[in-house]
């Protein structure tokens, strides 16, 4: 492809993209093909010689966007939201243009400083500690997923732990062991496996009637560990757990973290709900964050920038870098030496590393904080409104709070009315929403957060999640009688 070619099939490809999202409202979310379906409509082999752009994007059409789920749609209230915006994926062109490997200041010092940078104001922007600023001890980085930055995480606490128990004399330690409560994210545990702590020295810690972590029961069980000989050396609070947006006391985590023979790692994962720190009034939900190590939320699930963005700080860089550091002779340089820069393959653990501080800058520059706040909070707004109305209708109940934008709600009728209001929603094309368990029954979670839902959009879905609700029941009543 050469330049005029490259530059007409652009002009083409942002048309085609400004025309697909114009026409998202209209197409079924869910993609209903059956499995085999795109590989059975493929080659077999790849084509001997190259093929036109044209070509290509007829079979975009033909073959792949069938198979696309539509997360963009103003009607997808599933899982999370992973909302985008026009200028979070010039961002991302521009980046793939540039096509910098970042894995050294050296290698593109503006990929670096303006990570740096950027990452800086979202600690002003979210109201986190200065700490974790990169003037001092601390500082953030871009991670690919909140999975890495918890596994980062791990891994300093663990160099941390072990540096420590090295410093002491006599008896051998003990084993480590972490806490998280049984509603975090699956990727703690992943984290502990794959840093090969030991599967089972993750102890989950029970929760509340509102799905949060005790925090006496976590405070009893690293007594209890310690006692017992081991090492507590981590614990992962989460503020909006994946399930329900459940909010553990980070606070009174801390103060457990704090007190008495080692401290403990404090990570606090809060992927989604992070996004919503940027209003003052949606802080008292991280109360207790001034004293955690280290942060992590995903501005690719509700502030839309394109997947991948995870923003990940913590307050002593040198725990993170001591545990991820490794200099070997092709990677030596003058910058480096220095010790004046910052080189980000010391906070992760790939070696390269994407361009991805410029998708977030474009992002925060193109909306301006005031206009992601405004964001949010239409968002919340939304979500408050529909609990509401979930409230008031006696056929349903909420089935956990709903401090932000999901809302966990489920039909009285039990397992079956659910699932056949679930299934017939999403199988309808007309929305999609995904469910959970809470308390072993299956709920329903109403995600509110596309960047292309307005409000007509969360009243059609309630409008529809009762008639098939009221479908449901006419069936019921139906198999009485027949009875
Ligand atoms: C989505 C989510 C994760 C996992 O995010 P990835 O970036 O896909 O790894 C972890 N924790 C919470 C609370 C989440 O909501």
């Amino acid at each position: 492809m050469n330049a005029d070619e490259f530059r007409r099939h652009g002009h083409a490809l942002s048309d085609w993209i400004a025309d697909y999202q114009a026409t998202l409202e209209t197409r079924p979310v869910l993609a209903q093909v059956a499995p085999g379906t795109i590989r059975a409509a493929l080659p077999r082999s790849a084509p001997r010689e190259g093929e036109s752009f044209e070509a290509m994007m007829a079979d975009v059409e033909r073959i792949i966007l069938p198979g696309i789920t539509h997360w963009q749609s103003p009607n997808f209230f599933a899982f999370f939201p992973a909302n985008t915006s026009g200028a979070s994926i010039l961002g991302e062109l521009l980046s793939a243009g540039l096509g910098v490997q970042g894995m050294l200041w050296a290698t593109s010092p503006a990929c670096t400083e303006l990570e740096s940078h950027v990452l800086d104001w979202l600690v002003e922007m979210l109201g986190l500690p200065q700490a974790f600023a990169s003037e001092g001890a601390g500082g953030g980085v871009i991670q690919d997923t909140a999975s890495s930055a918890v596994l980062c995480a791990l891994i300093a606490a663990r160099e941390r732990a072990q540096a420590g128990a090295g410093a002491g004399a006599g008896a051998a330690p003990g084993p480590l062991v972490a806490y998280a409560s049984n509603q975090a994210h699956s990727s703690v545990e992943k984290a502990i496996h794959i840093a090969g702590v030991g599967r089972g020295q993750l102890h989950l810690i029970e929760v509340d009637e509102n799905f949060a972590l005790r925090p006496e029961a976590l405070a009893a069980r690293v007594a209890a560990d310690r006692a017992a000989g081991m090492r507590p050396f981590f614990v992962a609070a989460t503020v909006g757990t994946t399930s329900s947006n459940a909010m553990d006391p980070v606070g009174a985590m801390a103060g457990i973290c704090a007190t008495a023979g080692a401290p403990l790692w404090l990570h606090v994962d809060a992927a989604m709900s992070g996004t919503a720190a940027l209003c003052p009034e949606f802080r008292p939900l991280f109360a207790g964050v001034e004293s955690a190590d280290s942060f992590n939320f995903n501005p690719h699930k509700w502030m839309f920038t394109n997947f991948d963005c995870s923003c990940f700080w913590v307050r002593d860089r040198k725990a993170l870098t001591s545990a991820l550091s490794i200099l070997p002779e092709y990677l030596r340089n003058q910058a480096t030496s220095s010790g004046a820069v910052i080189d980000y393959r010391d906070w992760q653990i790939p070696l390269g590393r994407r361009f991805r501080a410029l998708k977030l800058w474009f992002v925060i520059r193109s909306f301006g904080v005031e206009g992601l706040r405004r964001e949010v909070r239409k968002h919340v707004g939304w979500g408050q409104e529909f609990a509401g109305w979930v409230a008031a209708d006696p056929r349903f109940e909420l089935a956990a709070p709903a401090p932000l934008n999901l809302v966990c709600f489920r039909h009285r009728g039990g397992e079956d009315a659910n699932q056949a209001i679930m299934d017939r929603l999403n199988q309808s094309g007309d929305l999609y929403l995904t469910h959970t368990k809470l308390d072993g029954k299956l709920t329903l979670r109403m995600s509110i957060g596309a960047a292309r839902t307005e409000h007509r959009h969360v009243e059609r879905a309630w409008r529809r999640i009762q008639e098939e609700a009221a479908h449901w029941e006419k069936r019921k009543g139906q198999a009485r009688h027949a009875d």
